[in-house]
């Protein structure tokens, strides 16, 4: 890491210094406020982005006693801190790392392509680490900001360092490039991702090749792909040389011929006349792509072949992600098998505060493994770390720990090892808490989840949160700055968890949440969201609870304005109550008529204790272009009713009318509010906008049992199949009851295991079904994949006769959710 005084900082970026302590040194970079946790030696760089201004947060840092800042405007008022003055903040950045980059004597591994270089980057930093001090970017830190911040942790002993870079559009590469003028390159695979910013694959690779413009050497994979080619002749035009590799053949140097064992799988290769092998513990294709570039790369840099040979057979697997689920008694497991290094554990700990909402918050935590530290310095660098966030509760794994220096603020206990703490884990009883478990590998926290974990079948939906965001900023660029979005929660958030996804909305600034009924608005105030929240059908019997909980209705009906008045009268508010009138325009469901309105107007000024706080109605077929001219006359509609409303009530409201598909197809519908739903969980309307969103949520089932059929035996209820050749069927652990129909039976529905399709053979049953995977290396505890990267949800709901809204709401609760964060 990084240690810098803050005037030497200001005269790296020659920008001007305004503040009183300009000697005093900076170690740690700060760029989301809400990332805050102490304050010394942080530097907040405040950044300017689509929808935040970090501009805005300087005077609340400064109150919590952040003391250095970077910015691009002095704050009016005069506050106590000192102040880097730049015309551009992320520029700033990016020098101050190039800078840093240029100090550094370390040979720079940077790594580009589209899956897996986490994982390139992790297990060559892995390798390298065993024979030279390395530095590698924490986590994905890859993007435009990610990048300069993993430069921040270079320091003048390493002589290694293994960066991965990710663009999304043209010309951020260059940048990259000038930040980390990597010696050599790695470039991985190239996918799909971000196509829709580029003109075309050859000008995305193109792009990234930028990259090693000035590289020394390249590793590849030649194997004559367009993406092989382009390498190939960028690399002559440069003057780079290839570090190749190919398993079938071709001209590479590095001729590889792969054996898949039970379990492992043996790399044998001739480079130079010489052979070299090693073996990895893995069988999958990606990770045996991944693991050939890092040894092609090893043999180059002539590492020690023993040592090498030990590192790839211990290759672990990288959990690039926090998970999160549901643990039994309300408890919420927040489980990081990342790495354990102190980074990452401020990083979770970020988590848990975060997540946490009302729940205790307890941390599970285990010695730790970092180089460089012996144990005590390291177990009083781990307390401090622990020490600036507020937990209720800690337990502490390991003989070392109790012994050490490990001074606790909160309650703590200490046990010798994981297996002592199981067996006492319900002397414990977690109840209502968010528990984040950081341990490192050799104590096993896996068993800890497990043992946590709410009981349930194999068949979970895994959820990415990121994708979530990226779908909420994909439409926040159709947006006005000022135009507010509400985010549909309803219907346990269109069926993928109710409290983690608002938390996570509230996080990223949504002005409003709506829910369908009284009950889920109160179930997210109790998790503690404070966003205000729209009711759509608030019954009368819940009135008590909206006003309790704070919760604002949908009036649709003169017979709810009847009902809410004694409410309203017994709860004596000090401020009116808010709500949200209904109109119809078209839909014909809930809402009030345009020849209401007049009295309803009437009726509204005399109820002193109601405010309507915002007017809409609801298109009913804004992603059905051959409608446009009916959307257009709903929208037309809308906007007289509210004029009119809003002359007779004399005051003025909030308007919204647009859901997902409005905001990308009609721009003249927004008004001041949108309310977004299901683009928001990745589904698209039309071709553009299923282009740019990610679905956030895989569902998956495990193979229980694997069965050979002889001629003339049947499967399942109803004996609809009977064989006449012998087959190999897969039982696999999901059903109707779980929301996969019983309309997907007898080769109807398909499922992906191993990267291959199978059918359905025979008829769905209420907790299984049976598909036919005959000839296939299939066995059981294999994942099955319902929907993925493979089928995808609008090919299953066509499968199953209907919409993907219906698909993703049909997943039974019985299923768990399993959140990624990245
Ligand atoms: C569900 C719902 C939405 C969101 O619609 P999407 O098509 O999922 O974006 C918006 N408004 C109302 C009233 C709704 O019921």
């Amino acid at each position: 890491m990084a240690h810098l005084a803050i005037s030497k900082i200001a005269e790296l970026l020659q920008a001007q210094f305004s503040g009183a302590c300009p000697e005093e040194i900076v170690s740690r970079l700060l760029l989301d406020s809400r990332q805050f946790s102490s304050v010394e030696g942080v530097l907040f760089f405040a950044l300017r982005g689509k929808n935040h201004d970090g501009h805005e947060y300087i005077e609340d840092l400064v109150d919590k006693g952040v003391r250095y800042f970077v910015v691009e405007q002095m704050p009016e008022e005069s506050l106590d801190a000192n102040f880097v003055v730049v015309p551009d903040s992320l520029k700033a950045l990016q020098d101050l790392a190039k800078c840093i980059r240029e100090k550094s004597s370390a040979q720079v591994i940077a790594i580009t392509g589209s899956n897996g270089k986490t994982v390139v980057k992790e297990w060559m930093g892995q390798i390298l680490q065993k024979q030279f001090s390395t530095c590698r970017s924490p986590k994905s830190y890859n993007s435009q900001i990610g990048v300069p911040l993993s430069v921040w942790e270079l320091n003048q002993k390493h002589e290694y360092a293994v960066f991965e870079t990710g663009i999304s559009e043209s010309g951020e590469m260059e940048n990259l490039e000038k930040i980390l003028q990597p010696e050599i390159g790695i470039f991985i695979n190239i996918g799909s991702a971000h196509d829709a910013n580029f003109e075309s694959r050859t000008q995305k690779i193109e792009e990234k090749l930028k990259l090693f413009i000035h590289t020394k050497q390249l590793v590849y994979e030649a194997n004559g792909s367009d993406l092989a080619k382009q390498i190939e002749s960028f690399a002559t035009e440069h003057g780079v040389q290839l570090l190749s590799w190919a398993v079938d053949g071709g001209n590479a140097d590095l001729q590889i011929n792969v054996k898949i064992e039970k379990g492992h799988t043996e790399l044998t290769g001739i480079l130079n006349g010489k052979e070299h092998s090693v073996q990895i513990p893995f069988i999958d294709d990606a990770s045996i792509e991944n693991a050939i570039h890092c040894w092609r790369l090893g043999l180059e840099l002539s590492l020690d072949e023993n040592q090498m040979i030990k590192s790839f057979s211990k290759l672990n697997p990288v959990e690039m992600r926090l998970q999160m689920k549901a643990g039994s008694n309300g408890n919420l497991i927040i489980d990081d098998a990342y790495n354990a290094d102190m980074e990452s554990l401020r990083v979770a700990l970020h988590y848990l505060q975060n997540q946490a909402g009302k729940r205790r918050k307890v941390l599970i935590i285990s010695e730790l493994q970092q180089s460089g530290l012996n144990s005590d310095a390291l177990f009083v660098k781990m307390a401090e770390v622990i020490n600036r966030f507020e937990l209720d509760e800690i337990i502490a794994i390991g003989k070392k720990l109790k012994k050490a220096a490990f001074q606790l603020k909160a309650n703590a206990i200490f046990y010798p090892s994981t297996d002592s703490f199981l067996k006492n884990i319900y002397s414990h009883s977690f109840k209502q808490s968010a528990i984040l478990l950081k341990g490192a590998r050799a104590f096993h926290f896996e068993e800890i989840s497990h043992a946590l974990e709410e009981k349930s079948h194999e068949t979970v939906l895994n959820i990415y949160m990121n994708r979530m965001v990226y779908n909420l900023n994909y439409f926040r660029s159709k947006l006005n700055s000022d135009t507010l979005i509400m985010a549909m929660v309803k219907a346990f958030s269109y069926g993928s968890g109710t409290y983690q996804i608002a938390n996570l909305l509230q996080f990223h600034k949504v002005d409003y949440l709506g829910v369908a009924y009284t009950d889920e608005g109160v179930a997210l105030r109790k998790a503690g969201i404070s966003l205000p929240i729209l009711v759509l059908n608030a019954e009368p019997s819940s009135f008590h609870d909206l006003v309790e909980y704070n919760l604002e209705p949908e009036v649709f009906s003169f017979h709810q304005l009847e009902m809410l008045e004694p409410v309203l009268a017994e709860a004596n508010l000090s401020e009116p109550f808010k709500v949200h009138l209904k109109v119809e325009t078209g839909m014909h469901r809930l809402g009030f008529e345009e020849k209401q309105l007049g009295e309803l107007a009437v009726k509204l000024k005399n109820h002193k204790s109601i405010r309507v706080t915002s007017v809409f109605s609801h298109l009913a077929a804004s992603d059905e272009p051959e409608q446009r001219d009916f959307t257009l006359s709903q929208i037309e509609n809308f906007e007289r009713m509210t004029n009119k409303l809003e002359a007779e009530l004399e005051y003025g409201f909030t308007r919204h009318i647009a859901n997902s598909s409005a905001i990308t197809q009609y721009p003249e519908a927004h008004f001041d509010m949108v309310r977004l739903g299901v683009g928001l969980y990745g589904i698209g309307s039309n071709e553009e906008d299923r282009n740019h969103l990610n679905v956030i949520s895989e569902f998956k089932a495990t193979v229980s049992q694997i069965k050979h059929l002889q001629p003339g035996d049947s499967v399942s209820y109803g004996r609809t199949f009977t064989t006449e050749k012998p087959k190999t069927i897969a039982v696999v652990s999901i059903g109707y009851a779980d929301g996969f129909r019983r309309s997907l039976s007898n080769g109807v529905g398909e499922v992906v295991i191993r990267d291959k399709r199978y059918p359905v053979i025979g008829r769905v049953c209420m907790d299984m079904v049976m598909v036919d995977v005959t000839g296939s290396d299939v066995s059981e505890g294999d994942d099955v994949e319902i929907f993925g990267p493979n089928i995808s949800v609008y090919e299953l709901a066509k499968k199953m006769d209907t919409i993907p809204y219906e698909v993703l709401t049909g997943i039974s609760t019985r299923v768990k959710r399993v959140y990624f964060m990245e």
